[in-house]
């Protein structure tokens, strides 16, 4: 039989020789999980979790949610799988009606996928066969941000902004332009300033410039940032400013709401705060849940209109748009709408920001908290005046999560190099958080922080 592992946590878990967890932040195995419920999870050993960061950013409804299991029963005893090229299933014509509803005007044509990496993977890929539509060849630059994440394949890959997950596969991708992400709180300037928004925002127009107009394609943003910034919120004008340079220089504008979509920000997609309408939109994590892998491109109607008057989409995924996931999506989105779980977000994001702060008050090695609705980071520094990072050595990032894991709570961290401070952490539970709840995990956070603070390097 094979040997027992010890993880940090000390916690004994058996020898699994056949299941591979290779990802590079996984080094040690986390205990078993038994069953989940509301934001809490436990574990074979009876232990309670908090669900504090919603797995990472998709149980947004929370665990285990009856109405959602009851509509993938219902649509198991009926068909769990219907090649595309064979049949169209009610279960996804009703799940793109209700995405549509849901979309900005003139944004109505929805691409099923099964996951976020396969949703920005198809935006690329849209988006230069309307290029090739439109006699514009020579459109093949994608620009994106720096820091940013928009998925591990290698399309998405290449445009994500992430030295440690992307260097050792650059020499086999196509290198593709970025800019700085808007790191106002770093470079000392006023969010809510128009000026500090145009001023990031410029830098797109001159990264177009400096490449060369007639080659860009797309530019691709995370409304507000995921785990690469820690829900950076972009300054005052800035999505606006995006949006008129886009248009100028006919350049694609692709929202990455991946992570953004789906009610967490407290709109229903994060480019909903600032009034912005994309071109394309990739969207999946709180889209299903948690419940099945799912995603969705949704392009502007004329997009999709001349790529399928063309060619057609050279482009598609066999599970896509599987009847089990479009039942369980339908469902997840009814529930969203039926508890007004958006507005939740809202309101439980805003008092959850104000007890962030108020821990922010206590630990002087906070030097930031940002985010929207359910969205939301803090970020250590060793310094707030000047912004230094802790040191890289004392792992603050991985020590503080597993802190808070061996008292029963879950956050999501990042350490951020190359332009954003260090250590973030996502504090994002589900939709569904109550206040006494919100009680809960920033006492667990307060103690937590006490804890890594005693073991701070002076
Ligand atoms: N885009 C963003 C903004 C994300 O946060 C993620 C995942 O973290 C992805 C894309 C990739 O999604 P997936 O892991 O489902 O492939």
């Amino acid at each position: 039989s094979a040997p027992a592992i010890f993880s940090a946590n000390t916690l004994v878990v058996e020898g699994r020789p056949h299941m591979s967890n290779l990802f590079y932040q996984t080094k040690a195995p986390r205990p078993t999980l038994a069953r989940a419920e509301g934001i809490y999870m436990w574990d074979t050993s009876g232990k309670r979790y908090i669900d504090g960061s919603s797995g990472a950013m998709v149980s947004n409804i929370g665990h285990s949610n009856p109405a959602v299991l009851a509509a993938m029963r219902a649509q198991m005893d009926k068909s769990t799988f219907g090649y595309r090229l064979h049949f169209q299933t009610d279960a996804s014509e009703a799940l793109a009606d209700k995405v549509a509803s849901l979309t900005p005007k003139g944004l109505d044509r929805v691409f099923f996928v099964s996951g976020g990496s396969e949703a920005v993977e198809s935006t690329l890929k849209l988006a230069r066969q309307y290029a090739l539509t439109q006699g514009q060849a020579q459109r093949t630059k994608v620009i994106s941000r720096y820091p940013s994440y928009h998925g591990s394949t290698l399309g998405a890959l290449a445009i994500t902004g992430y030295a440690p997950m992307t260097a050792p596969f650059d020499p086999m991708m196509h290198a593709m332009p970025k800019i700085p992400a808007p790191r106002a709180y770093l470079d000392g300037l006023d969010p809510t300033d128009t000026a500090t928004g145009l001023h990031y925002a410029n830098m797109l127009e001159a990264k177009i410039l400096e490449e060369g107009p007639a080659t860009i394609l797309a530019f691709i943003v995370e409304p507000i940032g995921g785990a690469s910034t820690g829900a950076l919120v972009p300054p005052a004008g800035y999505m606006q400013r995006i949006r008129q340079i886009c248009d100028q220089y006919g350049v694609l504008l692709i929202h990455d709401e991946v992570m953004t979509g789906g009610g967490r920000t407290g709109r229903f997609f994060g480019a909903d705060h600032w009034d912005v309408t994309p071109d394309i939109i990739a969207l999946s994590k709180g889209f299903g849940a948690g419940y099945v892998p799912l995603g969705a491109m949704i392009a502007r109607n004329d997009i999709v209109e001349a790529v399928m008057n063309g060619d057609g989409f050279i482009h598609g995924y066999t599970y896509a748009g599987n009847p089990l996931a479009c039942a369980a999506g339908l469902a997840v989105l009814n529930e969203i709408e039926q508890h007004s779980l958006t507005e939740n977000a809202a309101q439980m994001g805003d008092a959850l920001k104000t007890r962030l702060e108020a821990i922010m008050q206590r630990y002087p090695v906070i030097g930031d908290v940002r985010g929207k609705g359910l969205l939301l980071a803090f970020e250590l520094m060793a310094d707030r005046a000047t912004k230094e990072p802790l040191p890289a050595a004392f792992n603050a990032h991985s020590r503080l999560v597993d802190i808070a894991y061996d008292n029963g709570l879950i956050i999501y961290s990042r350490r951020t190099r190359g332009g954003i401070a260090g250590d973030h952490f996502l504090v994002c539970p589900p939709m569904i958080v109550t206040e006494p709840q919100l009680d809960e995990i920033t006492d667990i956070l307060d103690q937590s922080m006490q804890q890594l603070m005693a073991e701070m390097p002076h």
